[in-house]
């Protein structure tokens, strides 16, 4: 990442840009390092769902009147700046609630009707609890099962022995391209390439991936990528799948209802063209339009600058940690995004991050809806900070401080 190009950006204006950055907790500056969870919103994502409903408030599709189509038009608006800042067609962008919803269309609607018994999934021991369950409730109904591809001490994928088990009787791969625990990137492009050649289909959750870094998924070579709106910026209950048309076209309706048919009658249903088939009832109009409007925003800002930010404020944060006695980090994967879970010797993740809220400081503690991987290094929990470009050297410096204080309070 280009430092110099980092260093041309006044991020204390860009800051400036989140409202709710300027708030005190327990009296205490707020200190938010949590945006792995969900990121902090700009004025401009707020105000675009502020005059949404101020303005423009109808439904979409339906209605002919002039809000009727403003509606319509903000809507799909957001459908095609989404396609064109992950470089895919918007007629291939499933939108929905987010990345569970993503991967469940693609659990019921691709897998169930085609998997049997003798089939494999294959996922990785870094996976989310939504890239696991959704693949178990289809393994029970249809006899596959389910192969864990294992990570090293760093908390990377051995791709050697993922490649190795992509054997004939598999039939689909399912991974994460960011680790919301590890921050581990994943080399999604090369894994799906060997998938691709053994005729296995591949589904990459880049929930933790759209938020920090430049993503074209059509150069990634999948076959479906599913992201979430709150990650980037954006409005939750916001996110989209993304699917080769092919896919979208044999896939059957995961959800029935208004919005996703041409013609209903008793006999028999014509279903609407992808990727309107998979969008049944009224969306997420308000929040859609404020997606479209953080993607303007993350644009604008570069998605480049931003992620070099964010390895400074890693970096920097991985520095100070390091020093501090009794803290172990988690994952030190080569290639990583800003996110650093850690325990320190003696303190209870829970205590640790509670104790930090008291000093203004938001990080996350518990099992990160990652319980395989919890059960992998053999603890229940650890805490976890996670940057975005809008944090400050000086929030990381606070952050440490704080924490050698409630850590003595619990030694
Ligand atoms: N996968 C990963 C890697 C995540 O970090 C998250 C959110 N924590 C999800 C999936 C689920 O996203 P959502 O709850 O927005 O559907």
């Amino acid at each position: 990442m280009n430092a110099a190009r980092e260093n041309t950006i006044d991020w204390t204006r860009v800051r400036a840009d989140f409202p709710l950055l300027t708030r005190e907790v327990h009296g205490k500056p707020l200190i938010y390092l949590d945006s792995a969870n969900t990121g902090q919103k700009p004025a401009s994502v707020i105000d675009a769902v502020d005059d949404f409903y101020r303005r423009h408030n109808a439904n979409v599709s339906r209605a002919v009147h002039t809000l009727g189509t403003e509606a319509t038009d903000a809507y799909e608006g957001a459908r095609r700046k989404l396609a064109t800042f992950f470089n895919v067609r918007a007629d291939e962008l499933v939108l929905g609630s987010g990345t569970t919803f993503a991967l469940n269309l693609v659990a019921y609607s691709w897998a169930l009707p085609r998997l049997q018994p003798g089939d494999s999934i294959v996922l990785t021991r870094m996976e989310h609890h939504a890239n696991i369950v959704p693949w178990q409730l289809v393994a029970e109904r249809t006899g596959a099962k389910i192969k864990v591809a294992e990570i090293n001490d760093n908390g990377e994928l051995d791709t050697e022995a993922l490649f190795a088990l992509l054997t004939p009787e598999v039939k689909l791969l399912s991974l994460t391209h960011v680790s919301n625990v590890l921050g581990t990137v994943n080399p999604v492009r090369e894994i799906c390439r060997e998938a691709r050649r053994r005729g296995i289909v591949t589904v990459i959750d880049g929930s933790q991936a759209a938020p920090h870094r430049s993503v074209d998924i059509t150069s990634i070579g999948c076959d479906f990528y599913a992201f979430t709106g709150h990650k980037m910026c954006g409005p939750t209950g916001t996110g989209a799948l993304w699917a080769r048309r092919e896919h979208l076209a044999a896939m059957p309706p995961f959800i029935g209802g208004g919005e996703m048919i041409k013609e209903v009658r008793f006999e028999g249903t014509v279903y609407n063209e992808a990727p309107h088939k998979f969008e049944a009832g009224t969306p997420n109009i308000a929040g859609f339009v404020g997606l479209g409007a953080s993607v303007d925003y993350l644009s604008a800002l570069g998605m480049m600058n931003a992620g070099a930010r964010e390895q400074e404020l890693l970096r920097h944060a991985t520095e100070e940690l390091d020093k501090v006695e009794g803290l172990r980090i988690f994952g030190r994967a080569a290639e990583k995004a800003a996110v650093v879970s850690f325990l320190v010797e003696g303190a209870h993740a829970h205590d640790l991050a509670t104790l930090l809220d008291l000093e203004g400081v938001a990080i996350r503690s518990g099992h990160h809806c990652a319980h395989p991987l919890m059960h992998h290094f053999g603890v229940p929990a650890t805490c976890r900070a996670s940057f975005a470009f809008y944090n400050t050297h000086e929030e990381v410096d606070a952050f440490v401080v704080a924490l050698r204080k409630v850590r003595k309070l619990l030694a």
